[in-house]
């Protein structure tokens, strides 16, 4: 595998899973990222989680990117949290809008992650790399394509230095999405987020949520594997691989892969890509 890579985790919830993922980021050091990030629970919900994962990743020698999410945040709780960042040595942010649990009010200073971008640039200049999200097979609340590319550019516009995309089994719609983007004179690089099969229910649940398409015929060969896990990992092994490889002959500048906290489907991907 000659692209660069990165590897997304989320913040643990006990201290044992503290010490577990610990004990994966070494294993995926090997493969030499070039940077690690932390998912932010929106709201604020993992503030602390978040901030102390990516301290630690730092501390490990490796660059660390921290998610940030402005939905139901004011600016004067981001200006806090971005002096907060800075002063812990980060460089790096994944800027979102974030999806606030179904009973939260929406509420807060920001509406789009577009005006989070724009905010971070106005309070901290060219202090962080910024990269935003991107979603080649159309974010689910969009109102169409269009304004979701829109949207997308108004990222980028406001100051985004590169995307990570939305994971998606169809290389055709990322190459489709870049090639939109480049027409509109965006030029910024735009990185595959790829998410490792594991588990058909985690990842219909997943893909339901987020508006992930999983292909008719992967679905099926899926669900006909019923209980079955090793078929199921079989069988995500050489999707995914096969993906990635496309992904890599069609000019992806880098992978980034959700990890979920595992580190044996990436590095199994990682492996077979040679
Ligand atoms: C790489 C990646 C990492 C992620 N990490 C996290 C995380 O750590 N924590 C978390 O909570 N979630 C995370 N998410 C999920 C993300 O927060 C959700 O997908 C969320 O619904 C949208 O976030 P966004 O930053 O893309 O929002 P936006 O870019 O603001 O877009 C949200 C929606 O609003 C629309 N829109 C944007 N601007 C306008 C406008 N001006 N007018 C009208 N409509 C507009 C867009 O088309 C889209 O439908 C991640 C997603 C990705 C792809």
């Amino acid at each position: 595998m000659r692209l660069p890579l990165s590897f997304e985790f989320f913040p643990t919830k006990t201290p044992e899973g503290a010490v577990k993922l610990r004990a994966v980021r070494q294993q995926l050091y090997a493969r030499k990222p070039e940077f690690c990030s932390v998912t932010y629970g929106a709201g604020g919900s993992t503030h602390q989680g978040t901030f102390g994962a990516v301290q630690e990743i730092l501390s490990e020698g490796v660059d660390a990117a921290s998610h940030f999410s402005c939905i139901g945040a004011t600016r004067a709780t981001v200006r806090e949290q971005l002096a907060e960042l800075k002063a812990m040595g980060v460089k790096r942010l994944v800027a979102l809008r974030g999806d606030l649990p179904s009973g939260y009010g929406i509420g807060g200073e920001f509406l789009y992650a577009s005006d989070l971008v724009a905010f971070i640039r106005e309070e901290t200049g060219r202090d962080f790399h910024i990269e935003v999200a991107c979603y080649p097979e159309v974010h689910p609340q969009a109102r169409s394509p269009e304004a979701d590319l829109q949207a997308f550019a108004a990222k980028v516009k406001a100051g985004a230095d590169s995307a990570i995309t939305q994971y998606f089994f169809s290389p055709e719609a990322y190459f489709r999405f870049v090639d939109d983007t480049r027409k509109l004179g965006l030029d910024v690089p735009i990185v595959p987020g790829i998410m490792p099969i594991t588990s058909s229910t985690q990842l219909m649940r997943f893909s339901d949520a987020c508006g992930a398409e999983i292909p008719r015929w992967i679905r099926l060969r899926l669900q006909g594997f019923g209980d079955d896990t090793a078929s199921i990992k079989a069988f995500g092994l050489d999707v995914v691989t096969d993906l990635c490889a496309r992904l890599q002959g069609g000019g992806a500048p880098a992978l980034h892969f959700y990890t979920m906290n595992q580190s044996v489907a990436t590095l199994a991907v990682l492996e077979r890509l040679g």
